[in-house]
């Protein structure tokens, strides 16, 4: 048994005078979102530039929250998710680098909800609804205008260039948050892609997880068995997102054999420590969840008070390094502004090389040489070439 322990439930909120159903309910807890400052002054004490944000934030980035997210920050002026989810002042500056599409999306869109960027993996954005908007939200350019579901036309038009392009094996299902959709639309969704005979697999990634745990139930587990193999990429930031339901509910993705992950975002004062990366890490992997990658806040819109430096994630990484499993450990990874993709870092513990000697000085100080064969004596496997016409549609996928 490990000898951490997850977060508490949050009690139900007083002010609601509601019943334990409707708090477990995942329609009362969307219907009911947090969205006007009256509703925030419910669970925080605002201070007066708190209040006055909340006009002119919602006009950059629309504002909502669950009331269960909410409450895990409830009266709690310095707790970290409230840093996530409540609109700051700074949202309204400009600062060092800000863009509203950081990933220049919009220029790999290949029809109106799809982003194909990677060779062999195409993004879905099904809906630009969230139940909670996270204020470091890199996808600013579409998230949360109020669009929700694709129309009929446009993911059909997604689904047709999915169906062209048989380089495409994986299709990511994303937003928004594709579980704020009902169990319905879903099935229906997998089951348009599954139709087609050249995506090998689906990913999901949501953040309901963390902000509305409530929506994770066996019937959707069962949904996301019946198209296998479906990959489940989570959302948590922070441990204490990882509440006693949550952690019950990722561990009902699993058992459904649904192969779970984390992605993560180094946030400025929120996660941005070595200590609480290898505790969210950790309870992550327990919970058969791999951390996957941790990513460099992008220069999203009015997000410059939620990004760490680059040198304090590199910090991070490097104190993480020798000291966390490789299990538990996620990718540094930062996304190259105006859609250069992402590229990742790692620690180089190269000293010097001379000749065919390559010299190391590894984490925790021991050093060593590794002596490597002359290029002269490479050789290519015999049977690469029963692979040739597999990788060459791959990698022509785009063109
Ligand atoms: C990050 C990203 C992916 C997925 O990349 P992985 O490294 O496979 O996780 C796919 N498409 C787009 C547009 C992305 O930004
Ligand atoms: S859940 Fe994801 S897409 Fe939605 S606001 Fe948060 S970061 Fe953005």
């Amino acid at each position: 048994m490990p000898l951490f322990k997850f977060e508490k439930n949050p009690p139900i909120p007083q002010h609601l005078s509601i019943t334990e159903n409707e708090w477990m309910n995942p329609q009362w807890q969307m219907q009911n979102a947090l969205k006007k400052e009256a509703d925030f002054a419910c669970y925080f004490d605002l201070q007066s530039d708190e209040s006055s944000v909340f006009h002119g934030a919602s006009d950059l980035f629309n504002i909502r929250c669950t009331p269960y997210y909410a409450s895990l920050a409830q009266n709690k002026p310095h707790h970290p998710i409230r840093k996530i989810l409540m609109p700051n002042t700074r949202e309204l500056v400009s600062e060092n680098q800000e863009m509203l599409d950081p990933l220049g999306e919009k220029r790999n869109l290949k029809s109106r909800r799809l982003i194909h960027r990677y060779s062999d993996r195409a993004l879905l954005l099904i809906t630009d609804f969230c139940s909670v908007y996270c204020r470091y939200c890199t996808r600013k350019h579409f998230t949360g205008q109020d669009q929700v579901l694709a129309k009929k036309e446009e993911l059909d038009e997604a689904l047709l260039y999915i169906k062209s392009h048989p380089g495409i094996k994986e299709v990511i299902i994303s937003g928004g948050d594709p579980l704020t959709l009902s169990d319905a639309v879903l099935d229906r969704v997998f089951f348009e892609i599954r139709k087609i005979e050249h995506v090998e697999i689906i990913r999901l990634g949501s953040r309901m997880p963390v902000v509305c745990p409530q929506r994770i139930t066996e019937d959707l587990c069962r949904i996301l068995k019946k198209y296998k193999p479906v990959y489940f990429m989570n959302h948590f930031n922070h441990p204490k997102e990882i509440t006693e339901l949550a952690a019950q509910k990722l561990e009902m993705i699993v058992d459904h054999g649904v192969p779970s992950f984390n992605q993560m975002v180094l946030l400025n004062g929120v996660n941005n420590h070595e200590a609480i990366v290898q505790a969210l890490s950790r309870r992550m992997l327990y919970l058969r969840v791999k951390p996957y990658y941790m990513f460099q806040c992008d220069p999203s819109k009015g997000t410059d008070y939620l990004r760490t430096s680059i040198s304090n994630s590199l910090k991070i990484q490097k104190n993480l390094w020798g000291h966390l499993s490789g299990l538990a450990m996620p990718n540094l990874a930062v996304d190259i502004p105006n859609g250069g993709g992402k590229t990742y870092y790692s620690p180089n513990f190269e000293t010097e090389r001379q000749d065919n000697t390559i010299f190391y000085r590894g984490w925790d100080g021991v050093e060593g040489a590794y002596v490597s064969p002359n290029d002269s004596e490479i050789i290519e496997p015999i049977d690469a070439e029963d692979y040739f016409s597999e990788w060459d549609l791959i990698r022509n996928s785009k063109k």
